[in-house]
């Protein structure tokens, strides 16, 4: 038996999962599908910053495109260290196709002239 809350919407149920994975205290479908693959293959969003190379001292804000499996979660924040991108960035632009094969995209989230 597990207990831990649902992160998928601020309501923030408290959910209990036991070992045959049924699930209890959700209010929605979407809290026993997290409970689930949180047991299961837990997953997690990243939000990070990239080196902008041809700008000083400058970032720009990144994230995964889809959540990635949190055991990867250290793989991921080293291959988003090692990247660099040119200004300008637009929103969307993509950093890192597919980083590690997880199936994910590293996403720019802010424009930079
Ligand atoms: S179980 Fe449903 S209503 Fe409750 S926090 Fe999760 S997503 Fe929101």
């Amino acid at each position: 038996m597990k207990e831990f809350t649902c992160i998928v919407c601020p309501r923030g149920c408290r959910l209990t999962i036991d070992d045959k994975l049924n699930v209890t205290g959700n209010s929605c479908p979407r809290g026993a599908e997290y409970a689930k693959n949180e047991v299961t293959n837990p997953k997690r969003m990243i939000t990070s910053i990239v080196r902008v190379k041809n700008r000083e001292n400058t970032v720009v804000s990144v994230k995964t495109s889809t959540s990635i499996p949190k055991g990867m979660i250290f793989e991921v924040m080293e291959e988003i260290n090692k990247v660099g991108v040119d200004a300008p960035t637009h929103i969307g632009d993509i950093a890192i196709k597919n980083v590690l094969n997880t199936g994910a995209d590293i996403i720019i989230t802010k424009n930079i002239d």
